[in-house]
């Protein structure tokens, strides 16, 4: 059984026009609960359950959260989402739409988090937002679904919050020999852990992020993102939370797809001309989608 779906890949056509290159965006946002997470949680979650898992517990009350959810229904196993109070009402009512057990703790993540850890036992297990191998093997059939596709990118556009999607990325590139290639890593400039690691030459941990992009919102990259980053043609991009937003509006227009600020900021290094690639470049955009986004928050 697979959990996640094989996504399309579609050549677009105005955005190609506005950057003069080929871009191809792959639609994470089509993922059943919209966003590349179900990549990641369903691998995980499915590793587990034939080692023998009861359940589940995750404390992201994001796309990871609702992904951990949506498994475990899948699975037939229970899920416990531990959320801190400041998660929004419409993500809490996607896990409960999920059937998972929503239990709102504490006022930070780090509080709900640890909560969530206080609830594992033998045989139910924590799934961790970002940080874990598996996450990262289930992210990188991207690459090899596109590969099979036909498509060989001459460079990649990702979004980094806590760098999963950076390290699964990595991984199927290095699978299918494409490891050599551009990969433009973005974030917003309140939630740049990813950037402040490589110009610190090390892993730093930020002290306060902010902003809009709360998907984005982790303040250290996991140590792997950054050993990645480093190994490979890795370029550390930052946008404002405005070119963000602008970046999901402009999505919506060309392509009638809503997403995550956290997503428009991959797409914002396009609609914003920040990269100057050449016309016959095949530029690979991870649409990583965004379950919570509507268009009044958009709009908001
Ligand atoms: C999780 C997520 C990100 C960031 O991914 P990381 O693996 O945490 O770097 C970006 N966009 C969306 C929509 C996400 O769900």
């Amino acid at each position: 059984m697979e959990i996640s779906i094989r996504t399309p890949l579609i050549h677009s056509l105005p955005l190609s026009q506005h950057s003069g290159c080929e871009v191809w965006l792959k639609m994470e946002s089509s993922q059943p609960t919209g966003s590349f997470k179900l990549r990641s949680a369903g691998h995980i979650c499915q590793y587990y359950a034939q080692k023998g898992a009861k359940g589940f517990i995750s404390s992201s009350g994001g796309n990871a959260g609702i992904a951990v959810a949506h498994s475990g229904r899948k699975l037939g196993l229970p899920v416990t989402v531990v959320v801190p109070e400041t998660t929004s009402a419409r993500a809490r009512e996607l896990i409960e739409l999920e059937g998972a057990r929503l239990i709102v703790h504490g006022k930070v993540w780090s509080e709900a988090n640890e909560h969530a850890l206080s609830l594992v036992t033998d045989d139910i297990f924590y799934i961790h937002p970002f940080d874990n191998p598996l996450l990262w093997e289930g992210i990188s059939t991207i690459v090899d679904e596109v590969v099979n596709d036909g498509l060989r990118p001459d460079a990649v556009i990702l979004s980094v919050g806590g760098g999963s999607l950076l390290s699964g990325i990595a991984q199927g590139l290095e699978k299918h020999q494409l490891d050599h290639i551009p990969v433009y890593a973005v974030e917003t400039h309140g939630t740049a852990s990813l950037n402040a690691s490589l110009n610190a030459g090390k892993l730093v941990r930020l002290d306060k992020v902010s902003g809009i992009a709360t998907t984005l919102a982790a303040s250290q990259v996991c140590e792997n993102a950054f050993t990645v980053a480093r190994r490979l043609n890795v370029t550390g991009m930052q946008v404002s939370d405005e070119e963000a937003v602008n970046a999901c509006r402009q999505l919506l227009d060309d392509h009638r797809v809503l997403t995550e600020p956290a997503c428009g900021v991959s797409l914002s290094l396009l609609y914003d001309r920040k990269v100057q690639f050449n016309p016959a470049d095949k530029v690979l955009v991870i649409v990583c989608g965004g379950a919570s986004v509507t268009l009044e928050s958009i709009q908001a």
